[in-house]
This record gives structure tokens, sequence and C-alpha cells, in this order.
């Protein structure tokens, strides 16, 4: 029988009798270079930019929380989101969501265009418009869902058939969710993408990334190749401490997940807020779909409060627990006026405040909450 996440995160597939004294942990090996079978010509781990035990470790750990058959490690969320768009040729053509995490939109304006690549935004929540976006040169279509920072909810299986019939990959950037509230290969998605930064470390204190694929995916093997010439990959070291935060990723998450949800309706009924973004709430307008492919609704919210950019920074700025920082998926809650940190070309409203929903006590997180809005007020 598989077993259920609260068992991988712990033990991933580990069916490998271990023997009397060896350690329960692994250490961590350092070494870069790893000595050659006679001949030199058996492949195994040879030097640490193409394979290393604890990153071996580490990606099987996250492709078995994802469902998925390999997975492949990068050193931050944006190596590996290089990658997947690096595996393209030039002259191919991508599909992003209007609302998507701003350093992908950066990276593919900056960088990917003048790699040949064409792109075009679109909204991803509605699958007819998605279907008449796909050009005879789309290679590629790209999802968040929930979506940052205004938690649409995109029907991952509704895309992923458009994305079949059209012959497109189907990438979602699953950092969000986590593979405990949505596993995207179980609703046809070709590979799975995630700052691994985020919920997966929970810290606040590993960068990191990956990609996962059902076996056989022929695009993972590109993106392999990339991984290992291109040498973006994670240190054995940070590959322990992640491999270390993994084992209570599935407790830390149903905490996010209550938390967030009883936040949600706080501020929903708050005389100073204006509009709540939660998937949770039945007010959402992606609440069906998202429980359908969600376990859990996550941690992460956004808030519009009445006023403008300088009644919000207000707000983010009076709070003595919720810490005013960037990010998300960490232990402790942190918030941000997000139209503030997102360059050029952001479609963030001016009033919204993102945040990052931590595990402390719920009812700590309303009392500083509470004292903060009324800041506003003033
Ligand atoms: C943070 C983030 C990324 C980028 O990951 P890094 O680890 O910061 O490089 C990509 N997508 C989403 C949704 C993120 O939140």
């Amino acid at each position: 029988m598989k077993r259920k996440p609260e068992t991988t995160s712990i033990h991933g597939l580990n069916h490998e009798k271990l023997k009397p004294e060896d350690p329960l942990i692994s250490p961590e090996i350092r070494s870069t270079v790893f000595r050659h079978h006679p001949d030199h010509k058996k492949r195994g781990d040879q030097y640490t930019r193409n394979e290393n035990p604890n990153r071996a470790e580490l990606e099987s750990l996250i492709a078995a929380l994802e469902n998925g058959g390999q997975c492949a490690a990068f050193s931050s969320g944006m190596a590996a989101t290089a990658a997947i768009f690096q595996s393209l040729n030039p002259g191919d053509h991508v599909l992003i969501p209007e609302d998507l995490y701003h350093g992908t939109r950066v990276y593919l304006n900056q960088f990917m265009k003048r790699w040949g690549l064409e792109v075009d935004s679109v909204d991803m929540t509605h699958p007819k418009t998605v279907e008449e976006s796909i050009k005879s040169n789309t290679k590629l279509l790209w999802l968040e869902t929930p979506s940052n920072p205004l938690l649409l909810i995109t029907d991952i299986e509704t895309i992923s058939k458009i994305a079949k019939r059209k012959n497109c990959l189907l990438v979602v950037d699953n950092t969000w969710p986590s593979p405990i509230n949505t596993r995207p290969l179980e609703f046809g998605a070709d590979l799975v993408m995630h700052s691994s930064t985020k919920y997966l470390g929970g810290h606040s204190d590993i960068l990191g990334g990956a990609i996962i694929a059902k076996e056989g995916n022929e695009q993972f093997e590109k993106i392999r190749q990339i991984q290992k010439m291109g040498g973006a990959v994670p240190s054995p070291s940070d590959c322990w401490l992640m491999i270390r935060s993994i084992k209570t990723l599935p407790h830390r998450v149903k905490a996010h997940n209550e938390n967030a949800m009883a936040l949600a309706e706080f501020l929903e009924n708050h005389s100073i807020v204006e509009k709540v973004f939660y998937p949770g709430l039945e007010s959402h307008e992606g609440h069906q779909t998202a429980k359908r492919q969600m376990i859990g609704f996550g941690g992460m919210l956004s808030f519009q409060v009445k006023g403008g950019a300088d009644d919000a920074l207000k707000v983010v700025n009076a709070s003595q627990l919720i810490i005013p920082a960037t990010s998300l998926g960490g232990v402790e809650s942190t918030w941000e006026h997000r139209r503030s940190v997102e360059s050029e070309g952001s479609i963030t409203p001016n009033n919204l405040i993102r945040m990052s929903v931590g595990i402390e006590h719920v009812d700590d997180l309303i009392a500083d909450l509470t004292e903060a809005l009324s800041k506003n007020l003033s």
C-alpha cells in the first residue's frame, strides 16, 4: 500500500535494509569527487555537480511526495524555472498567466525573449481563452494555483486536457500549495516546479528549487542535462537541511492551513478590509475548483484595505508580531505591501497586503492583526 505523506516525508521510499550500527540519519557528504571503479567506466557518483548522495536522497523524497517518478533539485526556485525555459527551443511560444510569480515574468521578459522564446500572458482561469491563445508554435503552458498575489484558482485538470489535445507541456509552479495541499501530476500536469525555499524548507533559511515529472518524461531528460551541465545545483549541506525540514512538512502545512482559514474569516468581517483573497472562503470565485484539487487551502492570503498604498503601508508597519518581509512559507508570519516590492509591469492593486500566515498561535495573530488594523483608522 502506498504510504501517506506524513510517513513518506519522514522515511521517503526508503525500503533499503540498513545494518546494525548504520546511522539513523544519512551523513552529509561534502566530497566533490568520488573514486573511480577499476575500469573507470561504471557510472555512479563521480563528481558532485553531476550527482551527490545527499542530492539523490532529497530528489527521491520530493518525487515521492509529489507522486512523481523523478526529480531534479536546483539551487533556487528561479534556477529550476530557468532550466525549464532553457529546455525549449528558440522560436517556441509559451503561455503564462497574467497573475504569476513576479520573478518568472521578469526572467522571461529580460532573458528568455532574447533567447528567442515568444511569451504571451492569458487569463489561465478561463479555459476557453487559454485554448484560443494557443498557436501552432506553442510548446508550454505555465500555471500557478493559487496564483501570486491574487490567489486565483486554475483548474489543473481542465487545462491539462487542453495541453494534451494541443500537444503542449503543462508546467505547474506548485510552490504555494506544496505537495501536501495539491499534487498536480495527479491532475495531468507534465512537470511540477517548486521553490523549495518556501514551504518545503519552511524555516526561511535555505534556498532551493525542484522539478518533478512522472517516469519517462522526455522533457525532463533535457532538464536533467541542464541541471548537471548548468550546475545550478544545491550544496550537500542545503540538501541535508532540506531533507530534515521536509520531515515536518505535512504537520506544518496543516497548521498553516488552519491559521490562514481563521485569519481569512477574521479579515472578511473587518470593517476596514475591502476584500479578502483566500480560496478557502465560500466567497472566493475559485472555491469550488479549489475544493476539488486542494487538500487544504494553504497558508497564503491577500487582502485589500480601504484606501490606497499609504493606508496599506501603515498597516504592515504597525504590527508587533507579524514581520514586514517578503517571501513566504516560513513558520513565522510575514506580510508586505506587494505593489511596492514588485517592479515594472506589476498588476497588483495598490491597497493589497500579501500575507504568509505562520504557525504561531492563532489568538496571538488575531490580536496583532486587530491592533495593526486599528492604526489604519486614525
Ligand atoms: C519564491 C517563488 C519562486 C522563486 O523561487 P526562489 O527560490 O526565490 O528562486 C517561484 N515561484 C513562486 C510561486 C515563488 O513563491
